[in-house]
């Protein structure tokens, strides 16, 4: 389940800033500093991964780093992933480093030729495919991830087509992760609270429009088994003209199950808990009372099938099989017990997990996983090539979590580097690359091009009290740089 991966999510991380400014680490400066030839290193990828991969490798003193992103704007999911209504977390600045957007790497240019361009490729380009409910009825109108959702508000160049259809009454979102709830909390928000953040004006303008009042979130197990974190769900409960509804059976003998858990897992589900079970205050029961909308969680429920709309051209509700569980701790398994319950709604948004593409039939993947085969960064099998993020190990923890695994990337690189492991002798890097993507016809964006296109997103936002107005359009983009 997707779900399982949020496990660390929490803004602990945030604002993201990454900095590319060279840490000065003395010992580095000592150790590298008699090479003789300039490391060219590139990353594919410009979101935390690839940045804080970057800004690792720059602590080698001679280290020069490429990044190579292939939308025309950087930093990844914290641009088009992150909730617009968490403006703390979309900070972002950057300073030393090369950056070359509007590169798409396995189109624009390979990894081969990549590879032989530079010393070291760090793979950092993240998990973009969602994975498939796999029943009946998912290819109907009004059914569609909730990473499309997510990416249509959030102004991705390639979801703007969605046009989510607004006008039912009620949504269904399988999964019970931090996305889900993040989706929820975004259908349920007045708009006017949303006027304020940096979501795009077409998203805006929808959800203006929608009739929505009540999204389920589904999940095959129970209450001990959520995944998304304290905090979302304590915005959620708090969120202004909703209530929520929880069924207290779901809950029963729980209380007595919380001495077993993990302090997190055991705060989280008195908060649950409270919730479902405890008779709220005047003042909470009066907020619940004059709510127009509402958000519940559906336990023990597993997707079969999506129900059509009587003309076929659209969903109609979606057909679930009730679960027990079977098990203990995290092998906690869903099992059918044969009963089944139809849910009716006129959207289906899934939102059960992501994972990555194969870039090059050159680099190994694990299409099962949907990762690039790695110990500790290094590729299996392809000495010089690395990966870090979620690409290297799945769609899972939050920016901390990323952080993380891309400073040990760097470090296994800059390890290697030192011990001689990568090609020697000079190597031309970016000139070979813009030579090859000019007699391919492709325009690089650099970083002060993106500056320009960050300026103008803040200046079409002022004067409308909103952070910015995203540009979703690549070819406007590329217009407004003159490209
Ligand atoms: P990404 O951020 O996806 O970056 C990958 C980059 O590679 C992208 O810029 C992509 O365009 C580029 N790319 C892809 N293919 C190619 C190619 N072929 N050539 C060149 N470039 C390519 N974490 C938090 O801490 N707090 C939050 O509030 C939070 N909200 C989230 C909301 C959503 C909807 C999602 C999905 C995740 C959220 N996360 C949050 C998690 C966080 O976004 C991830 O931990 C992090 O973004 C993973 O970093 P990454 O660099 O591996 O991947």
């Amino acid at each position: 389940m997707a779900s399982r991966c949020w496990r660390w999510w929490g803004r602990s991380a945030w604002p993201w800033t990454p900095p590319l400014s060279v840490g000065s680490i003395p010992s580095f400066r000592h150790q590298f500093s008699t090479q003789e030839t300039t490391p060219q290193i590139c990353v594919v990828g410009s979101g935390p991964a690839g940045f804080y991969t970057a800004q690792h490798l720059l602590k080698h003193p001679q280290a020069h780093v490429d990044i190579y992103e292939k939308q025309p704007v950087p930093f990844g999911l914290v641009r088009f992933g992150v909730a617009p209504d968490h403006p703390e977390v979309k900070t972002a600045h950057c300073g030393r480093c090369a950056f070359w957007g509007n590169v798409e790497v396995g189109r624009d240019v390979t990894v081969p030729e990549l590879r032989e361009a530079y010393h070291a490729v760090v793979l950092s380009y993240g998990a973009e495919d969602h994975r498939a409910l796999e029943i009946p009825g998912e290819e109907l109108p009004g059914v569609c991830s909730a990473r499309a959702f997510v990416g249509w508000y959030n102004g991705l160049p390639e979801n703007q087509e969605l046009k989510p259809d607004l006008s039912c009454d009620t949504a269904v979102i399988l999964g019970q992760g931090n996305v889900a709830l993040d989706v929820a909390r975004i259908l349920l928000t007045p708009p006017e609270h949303l006027e304020k953040t940096d979501i795009t004006k077409a998203a805006l303008d929808v959800l203006r429009q929608s009739r929505v009042k009540t999204v389920w979130l589904v999940g095959r197990r129970g209450p001990l088994q959520v995944a998304f974190t304290i905090k979302e769900l304590r915005e959620m409960i708090q969120l202004p003209g909703t209530r929520p509804i929880l069924d207290p059976v779901d809950f029963l003998g729980l209380q007595d199950r919380l001495k077993e858990v993990p302090r997190p897992r055991k705060r989280l589900t008195e908060l649950l808990l409270r919730t479902a079970m405890e008779k709220p205050g005047p003042e909470e029961a009066a907020r619940r009372a004059s709510a127009s909308r509402a958000w519940g969680l559906r336990f023990f429920r597993s997707p079969q099938q999506v129900l059509p709309s009587p003309d076929g051209q659209g969903a109609a509700g979606v057909r679930l099989a009730v679960t027990r569980l079977e098990g203990v701790g995290e092998a906690t398994r869903a099992v059918p017990t044969g009963a089944m319950e139809d849910l009716p709604c006129g959207l289906v948004l899934s939102s059960i997990g992501y994972k990555s593409r194969p870039i090059d039939p050159s680099v190994p993947f694990d299409s099962k996983l949907g990762v690039i085969p790695n110990v500790e960064g290094r590729v299996t099998d392809v000495p010089g090539l690395y990966c870090s993020g979620w690409v290297k190990r799945g769609p899972t923890g939050v920016i901390a979590t990323t952080m993380t695994d891309s400073f040990l990337t760097g470090q296994m690189l800059l390890q290697d580097l030192k011990a001689g492991l990568l090609p020697s002798g000079p190597r031309p890097g970016s000139a070979a690359i813009q030579a090859l993507l000019s007699s391919r016809g492709v325009q690089p964006v650099s970083f002060s091009d993106w500056e320009k296109l960050d300026a103008e997103e803040v200046a079409r936002g002022q004067g409308t009290g909103r952070p910015r107005e995203k540009l979703v359009d690549p070819q406007e983009m590329l217009h407004l740089l003159g490209h």
